[in-house]
């Protein structure tokens, strides 16, 4: 017969603190702050909301919430139509998108700039597409006369799938130009908007985008969870007669849910206080100020790295993030591992890219103060890879 397995309050307590002990240790070992491409740094009035409320979400005050975010999201992507959130990070609302409209032997045309890109292309592929895959190099933007130029030559291909900003390059594509060649052309045009939406000029409706995913942990600065997806009503079109199997992801259900301030499945109901608080703040600011501030921190990011004889990896960047070219025998990599170190957590390219481009990500409302100090120590870091003293 052992001991019953009861332990004293006090012993329970002390049990219980030091467990808790530990998980503030293990909290309190991260020590850095994202400059990451996404998730980014999320702001104190965002994380503060997070934590405070929880309703029902067959109630009105889930409705009423559920109201605000649409408004906000609908000024954040300059569109008349409803924008539906998802909970599921950014990949997800991209493969609503693709099994929403995507038939199995639909032929659809996928303009791959980088490693996002070929994201749509496998979506695409798993879905049972024929795909023509426009590919160009990493670092290049799709040229949009090549778009015309595959679409002219195959006019059974219904839809277009690209990326906004090309966030394992730093490159950003000509969704303007773009939207009006699908317009014209009469194809349904989707844009992976994840990393550029909020950072980089996006009008869906004037610029005939008929299908823009986001994601809430890029330049909304909202912890990752939630991603969202906006339809035209030439995309409904689409999507009514498509057979592509979903349940999850059946947008048909989520707007039906949508006139009643509701979702189909129970929402990440936390995350959208968060979300909410984000996009009253930048529809306080005005998104075209929110661009524009991605701008100038872009352009901060850049006048920095020129200074120190860096090129940037991108021809024609975005303003969400800033991916530099390391030159020949200096690792990226180890630069990154240093000054997360020092509480600067930057990212490394992907796949080959590994050491030979570092990625600074400038998504969400980053602070010139607090970047100038991670720059710092990226310069510093730098330096010493490169061998030269400072
Ligand atoms: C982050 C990102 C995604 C989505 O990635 P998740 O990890 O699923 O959120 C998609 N496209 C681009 C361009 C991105 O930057």
């Amino acid at each position: 017969m052992g001991k019953p397995a009861v332990s004293t309050p006090s012993a329970a307590g002390k049990k219980e603190r030091k467990k808790s002990g530990k998980g503030a240790r293990a909290r309190s070992a991260v020590k850095y702050k994202l400059f990451t491409p996404g998730p980014v740094q999320v702001p104190g009035y965002i994380l503060d909301e997070l934590g405070s409320k929880l309703v029902y979400h067959r109630e009105e005050a889930f409705s009423k919430i559920f109201a605000s975010v649409q408004k906000g999201l609908q000024k954040v992507l300059v569109t008349r139509n409803d924008v539906f959130v998802l909970t599921a990070s950014g990949t997800g609302a991209m493969e609503a998108a693709v099994v929403n409209l995507v038939s199995p032997e639909d032929k659809v045309l996928v303009a791959i700039s980088g490693k996002f890109g070929e994201r749509w292309r496998e979506l695409c592929i798993r879905a049972g597409a024929y795909v023509d895959s426009l590919t160009r190099p990493y670092g290049e933007s799709v040229p949009p006369v090549e778009v015309e130029r595959h679409l002219l030559a195959a006019d059974t291909v219904k839809c277009v799938f690209t990326t906004l900003a090309e966030t394992s390059t730093g490159a950003l594509n000509d969704i303007k130009a773009i939207g009006e060649i699908c317009r014209r052309l009469n194809r349904i045009l989707v844009v992976d908007a994840v990393a550029g939406l909020g950072a980089d000029e996006l009008r869906t409706d004037a610029w005939h985008v008929d299908v823009v995913v986001g994601g809430s942990q890029k330049a909304l600065a909202v912890p990752p969870g939630l991603s969202f997806i906006t339809l035209s009503e030439r995309a409904w079109e689409l999507v009514q007669r498509s057979k592509g199997v979903r349940y999850y992801f059946d947008l048909q259900a989520y707007r039906r849910f949508a006139a009643k301030g509701q979702t189909p499945w129970t929402p990440a109901i936390s995350l959208f206080y968060g979300l909410d608080a984000a996009l009253r703040r930048i529809a306080k600011t005005g998104v075209v100020r929110y661009w524009n501030s991605h701008k100038q921190m872009a352009q901060f990011v850049r006048g920095k790295m020129k200074r120190l004889g860096l090129e940037l990896f991108a021809a024609k960047p975005s303003n969400a993030l800033t991916a530099v070219k390391m030159p020949v025998g200096v690792d990226g990599a180890k630069i990154v591992e240093a000054c997360k170190g020092e509480g600067f957590l930057f990212a490394n390219g992907q796949a080959n890219l590994r050491g030979k481009i570092v990625r600074i990500g400038h998504m969400g409302p980053v602070s010139k103060s607090s970047m100038t100090r991670a720059l710092a120590c990226f310069r510093k870091q730098f330096l010493k890879a490169a061998g030269r003293a400072h």
